[in-house]
């Protein structure tokens, strides 16, 4: 299984950045993990979105679903989506519907923000919507997805993918705070992906994300293999990120950029 970094900012993009996105490829199969702002752009680099089997969205925040709007408008307006000829392209009588698997909520969400564009229904038209539950398990072509809630503002989901092939297993954190349960989650996985976005813990209010050296912590007590940390914008230090997380994790760690592959 292949996982590649397609966009890693927070809630902002970097410079030339891309929010939340992983694109994570097991044989003939490929599913989007988040699809944050500037994400569609990122991914055309790698794949052809037409062949995109899935999107998974972690949690209705804009950083992890806004693209879900250009994306849709190239599944409804794409020449090659057309039933008939357009330019150079055939026409065809199946053109993509990638499913699209979104928190519970996720249905009257996308209707009101493109509601206000006077198209409610462009991203459940354009994708084979779904909203799970945390429980769910949900099989597309060779691989297998399981969630986990984690504490966050909005209801959040920890995103497991693993391969039916005996491959490996990948673990994505999305967004929470400090918790235990996503330490059991992620027992023992191939690959685990966790923001850290703070420089330090929130001064006020309830607690949201991770700092590098919890994101580190929580790595270690799950025994994960490999640590990517990400969530993290251009504007932080990533050299004292990446030694805060290795101080913690007790071993290497790799700050997340845009097109770094993992194979687990
Ligand atoms: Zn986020
Ligand atoms: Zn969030």
């Amino acid at each position: 299984m292949r996982i590649t970094v397609v966009g890693k900012s927070p809630s902002w993009q970097d410079t030339d950045g891309a929010c939340s996105g992983y694109l994570v490829e097991e044989g003939p199969t490929a599913v989007l993990l988040d699809c944050g702002n500037g994400v569609f752009g990122k991914l055309r680099r790698f794949r052809d979105y037409c062949t995109i089997d899935a999107v998974v969205i972690s949690h209705l925040h804009a950083a992890h679903f806004l693209d879900l709007i250009p994306f849709a408008y190239a599944l409804t307006y794409a020449p090659r989506q057309q039933p008939v000829p357009v330019d150079r392209w055939p026409g065809t009588d199946q053109p993509a519907r990638p499913q699209l698997h979104a928190p519970r909520g996720a249905l009257e969400v996308f209707r009101t923000i493109v509601g206000c564009f006077g198209q409610p229904e462009l991203i459940e038209n354009a994708f084979d919507l779904h909203e799970y539950d945390a429980d769910e398990t949900i099989d597309i072509g060779e691989m297998r997805i399981r969630f986990h809630d984690v504490p966050h503002y909005v209801e959040t989901h920890a995103v497991e993918v693993s391969s039916t092939n005996g491959s490996g297993r990948f673990t994505f954190g999305a967004d929470s705070c400090p918790n235990e349960e996503l330490v059991e989650f992620a027992e023992g996985t191939d690959l685990f992906i966790l923001e850290a976005t703070l420089p330090r813990p929130e001064r006020a209010g309830p607690r949201g994300h991770l700092t590098p050296g919890e994101a580190g912590d929580h790595a270690r007590r799950a025994g994960a293999r490999r640590l990517v940390i990400t969530h993290i914008s251009d504007e932080m230090d990533l050299l004292w990120a990446k030694a805060e997380a290795e101080k913690t994790y007790g071993g290497p760690v790799d700050v997340a950029r845009e097109g770094a592959q993992y194979e687990v």
